[in-house]
This record gives C-alpha cells, structure tokens and sequence, in this order.
C-alpha cells in the first residue's frame, strides 16, 4: 500500500501484534477511518504523518491488539456489583470475615433484604471449609432478611431471608428454575438449613429501579472490562432492558468495549423470538459498536451444583452423573434454527457426557445446515477433557469451536476432583495439548454472579495458562503450561476466532480495527507470576482513547520537519 497521510500514528517501544510479520523494535502504528493502516519500524513514521495527523507518542511502551472476550455475563456482574455487598474471598478469609462484612453493611439494606456476594465454590475457600450456617447469618440480624449469594447457583439464608421466601417445614420448591432444579437443604428435622441452590430467580431479591440499572451497566462496562482492555465482548444476555441501556450508551459516546451479544434463549427471550430479534429488538448505535451475534442455550448444568452431565457419577454423596437440559432433538432445532436466521449457536455444555450427546447432535444435523452457516461454538468444552481423544474425535467430527474458560482453573481447579473425582486430577485445562492438535482456543470470563474479583482482567486469565495456579496455590498439570505469547494469542486473535471475527481484529494488521493497547511493561519480559499485573495504561477503540490511566497516556508531540 502506498503510504499515505493518515488520523492518527501511535509510537511504542515495541508492537505484540499477533501477526506472523512483528516489526522488531520501536514501532510506528498508522490509523485512519478507525482502522490499522500500517505497522511498521518508527524509523518510517514519517511516510505517514501529514499537517492533520496526530501523532502519540508511549515512548518505549508496548502496545498489544485490544482484547476479545468472547464468553461474558457483563449484565449478570454489573448488577451484582451494584446490589450486593462484596463477601468474596480472599477478601473475606472466614465466616467470621463474611459476618462482619455483612454488619457492616446493614446500612445498604434495602426492602428489608441484605444480599452478600461470595464466590463460587465458597466452602472451600474459606477457612473454615464451610459455608456459614443459618444461626451465623441469624446473628448479623434477625429483622433483615440476609442472603449471601455462593456463585450463581447456591444461596445461604438467614430464618427471616427464609420467611420472607416462604420457605418453611413445608415448602416444596417447583420443579426447574431457570438454572436448574431447586433444592431447600433440610436437616434430619426437615428444617431448612438456610442452604437453597438454583433459586435466586425464585426469591424476593430487591431489584433495581431503571436509573441504578443504568448506572450499573454504563460504570459498569467501563470497571469490569474497558479498563483492563477488552474492546470486544461477547455478552450473554439477560435483560432486553440491560441491552436497550448498553446501545444507548454506546449512541452516546459513553462505552469503550464492543459488544457482540448473544441472546440467552429462554431467559432473555424464547429461541423463537431470539431468531427473530429484527422484529423487536433493534439497536441505534452503529453495528460495529453493539449487535446481535448469536443465541446461548443450556445443555447442561454446573459443577458447584453438581448439575454439569457426566458419564461417571459425582464423587459427592447423593448425586447421580448431573442431567441433560436439553435433547438431542431441541439442540438440533436450535442449531437449524438459528443457522437460518443467520446467527452463531453458543451451546453451554460444561460435562463430557453434555459434550458429547451435544456433538452428537450437532454431526446428525450438518448435511441440513445452509451453506456459511457460522460455526457453532460449545462454552466451556476445552476445561476438563476427562477422555481427551474421544472428545476431541467428537468436536472435529460435529466442527464445534471448543470455547473454555483459563480462570476456572483459578477458580475451582484443586476442588473439581473432590466433586467429580480423582480422574479429574489431571485432565483439565489441557491447553498445550489442544493447542499442539491445532485447535484455536481463547480465553473468555465468564463472569457471573460469584466470580474473582480478577476474573475480566485477561492479564489475569493470561497468569492462569501460564501459571497453572489454583486458588490455595496447588499447581493443576504443570505440562499443560502454554507460553505467554500463545497464551495472549488466545485472549485476543483466539477471542475473535470464537466470534468469526478473526478478520477484523485480534491483531496488529492493515485492514482490521485500531482497538489497541498501551501497557506499563512488556509482558513478553516479566517473570511469569507478574503477569497478572500487568496495568493498561491506555485503551483505543477505532483509534479513538477510550480509557486512560491516571497520567499513563501516550504523549502528542509535533512530528517532522513540518
Ligand atoms: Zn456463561
């Protein structure tokens, strides 16, 4: 291409751009229209720089394409963040930590409920290895009612928390949720313990009002991802009213990250009316900033519920091998369904069994799919392969994109094979092992109700491939390290792929957007365990600055002999 006068010339000590041609060295990126125009030595800065370009200058920073996170439930987290008092541990170190947190946050009660968040798999990560009882969440009060919210799928109540639900000696819960089959844990009385699991969208929860909401989402967006550059996000939906506030938001200027969603069929809207989104559902900002992307489903549950399907039964007293959400036929309707209506299937399915009744589905229906229908991707598949050929055989022979998640390692790695058992000891997260067989992983968040606090920060994600570090430090199958160049390949080219969005971003190239990235250090030259503090110093998003760190930005300056 012949260089041209262009926006703007970012100058940086040195480019990660993910593109099998890297400039060594300091570099010059050219940007106009909001795309890359060149990558290339500093020393040819100039070919570019005409009277109207701005020219910036990180001095001897690295810069690094913006992140894609391909698998997030930004909504799910922002109201959390915005509803709850934060119990989560390591921040919380016990059930007396979790109390007192929760007296000192009586004051943010609100329509007589408290609701903490901890974080998934809580009764291993406290002290104590438990979770707080009901007497416990009795004494921090007995007028309010008080909740702590152990993930997304398991709730602790207090006796009042219990009234207020009417949840009592007699109480039968109804038989499926949105989440799965709720459960009213009850002692050799057949009292309630206060432990229920897959309720929360059965209890009285106070809500938002429609400008908290707004508030939640808008900060939101900006405090979970833009900040740790992610420009691209995969958002599962959750509410049309959450969806209808981030498309405002980006018509007026006020979001960093681009969302791609993928509506959550039943809980946003039925598959019928996911398909036909156009009728309803129609967005004022422009398509490049929030869109339609593709329908999630359910296929099967999670581990801390012991709800995920498995081929061998759970290791935990009184569980079977978890169940199917879904079947065989309803997933292939889904898929030829949502292929005609030209959107991407996004098939939770967190179990081997899951995976592979799933795959079956999907093979029995290939010779029906119209011709470009996008590839179907399977959440979560990529996180523990106890039966890595014949899982792998399966996702090849249905051609699913295998979507996991680096920081469930953190998150429950060393607790899987108390839950599932041993046979879980050394066969998650294989990631040297997919990557060596060719397949494109990325790294998404996942975040939900319960996550780390780290979980959106996908320096964070990028520690946990390298590190292999569980959350009390075990290591989970060292030889499954990946390096730290594959490894941020993953949560930016291998974000994009999961999306099909590998030719508009993920890397530094002519051609594909100028979302992009200035950092603190060079995360190709720290020790590994700094990886996870790595800072973003500044966020561009079609070569517009849309985060910058407090006096961290890249410097104008004037620029040759103009
Ligand atoms: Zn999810």
């Amino acid at each position: 291409m012949t260089p041209r006068e262009v926006d703007t010339v970012l100058l940086a000590g040195r480019a990660i751009t993910m593109a099998a041609e890297v400039p060594e060295g300091p570099v010059a990126i050219a940007v106009a229209d909001g795309r890359i125009v060149a990558v290339v030595p500093r020393a040819e800065a100039d070919r570019y720089v005409g009277p109207g370009t701005t020219v910036l200058d990180a001095g001897n920073r690295t810069v690094l394409p913006g992140f894609v996170d391909p698998h997030a439930h930004f909504e799910v987290a922002a109201r959390t963040r915005h509803l709850t008092v934060d119990c989560r541990a390591p921040r919380c170190g016990s059930v007396s930590d979790v109390l007192d947190t929760l007296r000192d946050g009586l004051g943010e009660a609100r329509d007589g409920w408290l609701v903490g968040q901890g974080n998934l798999f809580f009764d291993r990560k406290l002290a104590e290895r438990r979770f707080p009882t009901r007497a416990e969440l009795d004494s921090v009060s007995r007028d309010v009612a008080v909740a702590v919210r152990a993930g997304g799928h398991v709730t602790l109540l207090n006796s009042r928390a219990l009234e207020l639900a009417g949840i009592d000696g007699t109480y039968r819960p109804v038989q499926h949720s949105i989440t799965g089959r709720p459960t009213v844990e009850r002692g050799s009385d057949g009292t309630p313990t206060g432990v229920v699991k897959e309720m929360d969208k059965l209890l009285p929860f106070p809500r938002l009002g429609a400008g908290e909401l707004e508030d939640a989402i808008l900060d939101g967006l900006g405090d979970l991802f833009t900040r740790y550059g992610v420009t691209t996000l995969g958002e599962i939906s959750e509410t049309v009213d959450g969806l209808g506030i981030m498309d405002s938001g980006h018509v007026r200027g006020l979001l960093g990250t681009r969302l791609h969603v993928y509506l959550w069929a039943p809980g946003t809207a039925s598959l019928d009316e996911a398909c036909a989104h156009r009728s309803w559902l129609r967005f004022a900002a422009d398509e490049s900033r929030i869109r339609v992307h593709g329908v999630k489903v359910f296929a099967d549950g999670g581990y801390s519920a012991a709800s995920a399907a498995l081929r061998r039964p759970y290791a935990l007293a009184g569980h079977g091998c978890g169940e199917m959400a879904m079947s065989a036929e309803e997933i292939r309707g889904a898929l030829l369904q949502t292929a005609d209506a030209g959107l991407q299937l996004a098939i939770h399915a967190n179990g081997d069994r899951a995976q592979a009744e799933v795959c079956a589905a999907i093979e029995g229906a290939l010779d029906r799919l119209p011709a470009g229908a996008p590839t179907t991707r399977i959440e979560h598949a990529g996180n523990f392969l106890p039966d890595y050929d014949t899982a792998t055989a399966a996702y090849r022979r249905a051609g699913i994109i295998p979507v996991p998640q680096p920081v469930f390692l953190y998150n429950f790695g060393e607790f899987l094979p108390d839950y599932v058992g041993e046979y879980a000891r050394d066969t998650q997260f294989p990631f040297r092992r997919l990557l060596d067989d060719g397949w494109n992983l990325s790294g998404s968040s996942d975040v939900w109700v319960g996550s780390e606090e780290a979980q959106t920060n996908p320096f964070f994600s990028v520690w946990c491939c390298v590190q292999r570090r569980s959350f009390h430090g075990a290591s989970v199958s060292d030889d499954q390290r990946i390096s730290v160049l594959e490894a941020l390949r993953m949560h930016t080219l291998g974000g994009a792929g999961a999306l099909g969005e590998e030719a508009s971003r993920g890397s530094l190239e002519p051609g594909k957007l100028a979302d992009l990235l200035v950092v603190d250090r060079d995360p190709l030259g720290v020790p590994a365990d700094e990886l996870r503090d790595v800072r973003v110093d500044q966020v561009f998003l079609g070569g517009e600055p849309v985060f910058v760190r407090e006096n961290s930005a890249a410097r104008p300056v004037r620029f040759g002999s103009a």
